[in-house]
């Protein structure tokens, strides 16, 4: 075994706990004092924050994006920023807005269209200057956008999802406030919370896990365990809007510095190919993956380190020490039920659909950091066990 070695990467400032969105003005103010106000389909939802930067003295430029951001959405929102001489960008929403936020941020900084650097459809050229500073305040609890490197952009003339991504595209600030999740429906909650969940146990099992990582995915874990049922059954208590909302944090913080694995790398060709949100996409193909993933590693790699990692999650969710790792997949698979999350097949996917989708996931990135390389045959059974 080599010595233990890693790097950690995150926003430069994360401002946590009910009532910071208050933080909001002096921390924009600090940055400029005309700033794209980033959101998603309701703009209402950030009238709060647009309110916190008047009273600082910054006005605020809407623009909001409706679903998942498009290639044409960051073109649109550079634009937008670049004529009304913005001098900061704050992203208020779920991880759409955060993402269009964030892309819109590097692409004033850097200039060019969003092709130019865009991985996969573009010409991936590397973002070599600072994205113009970009504060980002999270209204779901699940992607944990806030404190990544990348924002993923959709194609839809190519049918695929890809990244801006680079170490400068990191939040100036995160501002993580549970009070925002006051309002959050049911199906939103499920949906992001699952990926928060896929999100602290894909860097957990990860090739690249780490030290620091592997705290932060304990805690998210034991969080999300004990509140996002709760939640999903109405439950609003600040104790679980806190735990909810760490995990999301938890889970982006190690996926930015430990990487996923085939949920994620399976996501992306879902959500390229069809109208499934990513929280959606990523909670329908949980219970899968991880069966599928144990049964790989018993046949291949019966001495994997993986196995560990597996009953530990088991006996943090399960809250039993001694539980094994099907244990931890039955528990999964019993909260996405209890969640009632719709399989794949809601978002238009089927059988015909499977070789399409396992080949484009095969070059996924998020799939490298999978604990075992999953063959064809592999994939195919995630994607027809999750229709
Ligand atoms: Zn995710």
């Amino acid at each position: 075994m080599s010595g233990v070695r890693f790097e950690f990467a995150t926003a430069t400032r994360v401002v946590f706990g009910p009532g910071s969105l208050a933080e909001l003005g002096p921390i924009a103010a600090s940055f400029g004092s005309r700033a794209l106000l980033v959101t998603g389909r309701s703009a209402e939802r950030a009238e709060a924050a647009r309110e916190r930067l008047l009273a600082e003295g910054v006005a605020s430029i809407a623009f909001s994006v409706i679903g998942e951001p498009t290639v044409g959405d960051a073109r649109r929102g550079a634009d937008l920023a670049r004529s009304e001489g913005v001098d900061l960008v704050v992203a208020c929403g779920g991880g759409s807005a955060i993402d269009a936020g964030k892309a819109v941020a590097a692409l004033l900084g850097n200039g060019a269209d969003p092709l130019h650097y865009l991985e996969v459809v573009g010409r991936g050229q590397p973002i070599a200057l600072p994205s113009a500073p970009f504060v980002a305040i999270p209204t779901t609890a699940g992607t944990g956008s806030e404190v990544t490197r990348n924002a993923v952009l959709s194609s839809p003339e190519h049918r695929v999802k890809a990244s801006l991504r680079s170490p400068l595209m990191l939040p100036r600030a995160a501002i993580v406030d549970p009070d925002l999740l006051l309002g959050l429906p049911p199906h939103v909650v499920a949906a992001s919370g699952l990926d928060a969940l896929a999100q602290l146990v894909e860097p957990f099992v990860s090739v690249r896990a780490n030290p620091l990582v592997d705290a932060l995915c304990r805690e998210g874990l034991a969080r999300s365990a004990r509140s996002l049922r709760r939640a999903f059954e109405g439950d609003r208590s600040e104790a679980v809007r806190v735990d909810l909302a760490l995990a999301s944090l938890f889970g982006g913080l190690a996926l930015a510095n430990a990487g996923l694995g085939a949920v994620h790398g399976l996501a992306a060709p879902v959500g390229g190919l069809f109208d499934a949100p990513h929280g959606s996409a990523c909670a329908a193909l949980l219970p899968a993956v991880l069966r599928v993933n144990l049964a790989a590693l018993s046949r291949r790699r019966p001495e994997s380190p993986a196995f560990d990692r597996y009953r530990e999650i088991a006996a943090i969710v399960t809250g039993r020490p001694d539980a094994q790792a099907q244990d931890g997949v039955a528990w999964v698979e019993s909260l996405v039920r209890a969640l009632r999350v719709p399989g794949l097949s809601h978002w238009g996917a089927s059988t015909s659909d499977v070789p399409a989708l396992v080949a484009k996931a095969r070059a996924a990135s998020s799939m490298k950091g999978n604990p075992i390389e999953l063959d064809e045959a592999e994939l195919a059974e995630i994607v027809s066990a999750s229709l």
